[in-house]
């Protein structure tokens, strides 16, 4: 018998960023392994993260930044299997210096293609299958037969990472999904995460484009579900921008749910409620020219022009009573609440919200807890993180763990 014919047989279906790990990892563990890949190349989606930048961790990283269908014990096992510094660690080895930027970790060359290439240069030793689609996974005996299109393959075990349902253009069609209902796996409903909010009545359409400091919160039926500070980006349907994304996989999930959702913006967060109406009234009780003029330096010139407009005053003209004024732009920049009609769809979101239960597998090995040597890694499972590279920390940590102890 060879050496390959002692060695443990793996299958990983995915070549995203989850399988691509996972399949280095068994590999350097010792495992035979195959890689199933449907797009023409591993990694597809990675070139788009981070706006072509990737972002693919953050420098220190805890529990409360995901959102989970478990407890805490979850994610702080995987940070203890797969800390931070490992996973630094292991890019650095592969070639990528960490560049960080407010603690988002992007590689130094700050070009999302170096991952991708990184990836590739590491799966050597891994039989890389591209442009095959896995069609179905079952149970032979102890083995498992993984079907594509073209073949048939049989293994000891089997990684699933097939992403979610998020940008189905990068590959992610919820194939994984279909698997694991097929192994009778518990799910959590998919809504799309990580993306913009529509609003009804919207007061801002006119500075569409303008990029503003906020905090924003989403209240489903009256009670607040999340809240996050940072730029927003005011667009013609609503509002975009990393604190949107962030407190959006609520939204998504509550409007699907056919629950009312509202969205309170406050601008100039840095600001307590004293200070605002003390700055706006000593910019009004100052100005010469028109409130506009008054105004200047501290909105973006287009959403000036709207606030002053939205609070019932007359940009071009000088405010004559400057309590007044200011108490209505108190108003306007601070008591903003709109109803919430829609979210962006799974094409144009980031994550998924929802997926495999995670109750269905063993944090330390990410095995399935009901079917011995089938292991499910990254996006496919119900766990999903805020902006900064958290999700695909997640990917790498967990196509890790699974790797290797498919390995094993
Ligand atoms: C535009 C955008 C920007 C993002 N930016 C960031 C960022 O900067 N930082 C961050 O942390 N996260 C970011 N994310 C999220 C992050 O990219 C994902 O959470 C992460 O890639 C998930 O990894 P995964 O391996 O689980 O799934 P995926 O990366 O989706 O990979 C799944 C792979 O499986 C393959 N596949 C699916 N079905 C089959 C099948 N039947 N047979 C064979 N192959 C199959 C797919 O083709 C795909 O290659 C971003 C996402 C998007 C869309």
């Amino acid at each position: 018998m060879s050496d390959k014919n002692l060695r443990k047989k793996i299958i990983v279906v995915g070549g995203g960023a989850a399988g691509c790990m996972a399949a280095i990892a068994a590999c350097s563990a010792g495992g035979d392994v195959t890689l199933i890949e449907k797009n023409k190349a591993v990694a597809k989606k990675i070139l788009s993260t981070g706006n072509g930048k990737c972002n693919f961790c953050h420098d220190v990283i805890s529990p409360a930044d995901f959102h989970l269908s478990a407890d805490d014990e979850f994610i702080s096992s995987v940070l203890k299997a797969y800390p931070v510094e490992k996973c630094l660690g292991d890019f650095r080895k592969m070639g990528i210096t960490p560049l960080i930027k407010d603690g988002y970790v992007y590689p130094y060359s700050e070009q999302a293609k170096s991952v991708t290439e990184v990836l590739t240069r590491s799966l050597k030793g891994v039989d890389v299958v591209t442009e095959c689609s896995v069609t179905d996974i079952c149970k032979d005996g102890d083995s498992f037969i993984v079907k594509t299109s073209g073949k048939e393959y049989s293994s000891d075990a089997v990684i699933i990472t097939t992403g979610g349902e998020a940008a189905p253009v990068t590959g992610s069609t919820g194939d994984g999904f279909k698997f694991a209902k097929s192994f009778g796996l518990k799910m959590k409903k998919c809504v799309p995460a990580l993306t913009f909010l529509a609003v009804k009545d919207h007061p801002y359409k006119k500075a569409a484009g303008v990029r503003i400091r906020g905090t924003v919160t989403v209240l489903i039926d009256g009670k607040e579900a999340g809240s996050d500070t940072g730029q927003l980006q005011v667009t013609k349907t609503g509002f975009s921008g990393i604190p949107v994304f962030n407190v959006s996989r609520f939204a998504s999930r509550a409007l699907n749910e056919g629950k009312k959702v509202t969205l309170k913006v406050k601008f100039l967060p840095e600001l307590s409620d004293d200070e605002i109406r003390g700055e706006f009234e000593t910019r009004l009780s100052k100005q010469a020219g028109s409130a506009y003029d008054a105004l200047i330096g501290l909105f973006p010139d287009s959403f000036a022009d709207a606030l002053l407009r939205n609070a019932g005053i007359d940009p071009d003209k000088k405010a004559e009573d400057a309590d007044k004024t200011s108490e209505k732009l108190f108003k306007a920049s601070r008591e903003l609440s709109v109803v919430v009609t829609g979210c962006g769809d799974m094409a144009s979101s980031q994550v998924t919200c929802g997926g495999v239960e995670l109750s269905e597998v063993d944090a330390g090995t990410m095995e399935c807890i009901k079917h011995k040597g089938l292991y499910l890694a990254g996006e496919v499972l119900d766990i999903d993180g805020m902006c900064g590279g958290y999700n695909l920390y997640f990917a790498w940590a967990s196509g890790y763990i699974a790797g290797s102890s498919a390995a094993k």
